[in-house]
């Protein structure tokens, strides 16, 4: 018997996307989710229970009630710069909240766990291609938290029978293909989405936050994977797990970058007019160039990219920005 798989997180912008395709295959789900920053239309199969990880009277019970086996976390705070400004909040939502998660888990039994980690993990590497074996160095609360939290998992794998796969995610954008979800976050400070934003006319200026990095064109380059093609790995890594396959760390990412100028060119492409542009200083917590080396997660999972394309990534964030302007009107 195939049993539940709980996703926290799942009505955030990438847990919702990889509900829909488990949703799609008919798997059993439950969402955990204290909609801080999802919303629960996002959520297009299984059940939603609203409340928090780090609630463990509540998990245990959702764990057991649900007959959960396999646990996917998305659940966490995601932002950068918010990291630097509030640490505290990162360290409290992404490392207090994964302990007690994990402390249901091991009570509970759980075979199989997946863990949205992130590239920041690894700060600036050098030459700016990571692989799975570059020295973690982050230089940000935000990867700080999630490093922490690849070590609680590792060691409570090695502790007990549980197996997990750690994804560590690149620049994640664009929206569901359909239409049906995409990145809602209010605020949000990606740089696809903000530019969508912009040539929609919802903000009034995108900034290029650094102009005098060692790039081609100055500004910071990174690996930008379509939210889909990064929602179908999570399924590919629970069936790996489900098969009995090792606890792994992967690289979530296409295996090249794109400037932040050559972001706003496609945007200006498929939109078709002038975004209006500001230079300015560089973020605090930004590395030049991250790029992801991709042939262990190709080798491992047999996973193919389907949108591998930036204008393709832009033009679904920006028919969601549209969807969501729309929605506003
Ligand atoms: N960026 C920018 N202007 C913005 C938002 C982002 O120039 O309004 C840059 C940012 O400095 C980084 C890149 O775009 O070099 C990607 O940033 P984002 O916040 O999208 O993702 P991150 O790499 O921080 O996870």
């Amino acid at each position: 018997m195939v049993n539940t798989v709980l996703v926290t997180g799942g009505a955030g912008y990438i847990g919702s996307h990889v509900v829909k395709l488990l949703g799609e295959r008919k798997e059993r789900i439950v969402v955990l989710d204290n909609l801080s920053t999802g919303f629960a239309e996002s959520v297009l199969y299984g059940e939603l229970v609203v409340g928090d990880v780090g609630d463990q009277a509540l998990v245990e019970r959702i764990l057991r009630e649900y007959e959960v086996d396999s646990v996917m976390h998305f659940a966490a705070a995601t932002i950068v710069p918010e990291s630097i400004a509030d640490p505290v909040k990162y360290y409290t939502n992404n490392v207090c909240a994964s302990n007690a998660l994990l402390g249901c888990c091991r009570q509970a039994g759980i075979k199989q766990f997946v863990f949205s980690s992130t590239a920041a993990v690894y700060g600036q590497p050098a030459g700016g291609i990571a692989t799975e074996d570059t020295p973690e160095n982050p230089i940000n609360p935000y990867g700080r938290s999630k490093l922490i939290s690849e070590w609680m998992i590792g060691d409570l794998c090695s502790a007990t029978d549980m197996r997990s796969m750690i994804l560590r995610y690149f620049n994640v954008a664009g929206s569901d293909p359909e239409g049906r979800i995409g990145q809602s976050t209010i605020d949000a400070t990606l740089l696809i989405k903000i530019a969508c934003e912009v040539a929609l006319g919802k903000v009034d200026r995108l900034q290029i936050f650094g102009t005098d990095y060692p790039t081609p064109d100055g500004t910071a380059i990174r690996d930008y994977i379509h939210v889909n093609d990064l929602a179908t790995i999570h399924l590919l890594a629970l069936d790996y797990l489900r098969e009995g396959g090792a606890s792994s760390t992967l690289n979530c990412g296409y295996g090249h970058g794109y400037s932040v100028r050559q972001v706003i060119a496609a945007v200006e492409r498929v939109h078709g007019s002038r975004l209006n542009v500001v230079e300015s200083s560089r973020r605090a917590g930004d590395p030049p160039n991250l790029i992801a080396n991709t042939d262990a997660i190709r080798k491992q999972l047999h996973w193919h990219p389907q949108l591998d394309d930036l204008d393709t990534i832009v033009s679904t964030a920006l028919a969601w920005e549209e969807k969501l302007l729309a929605g506003m009107e």
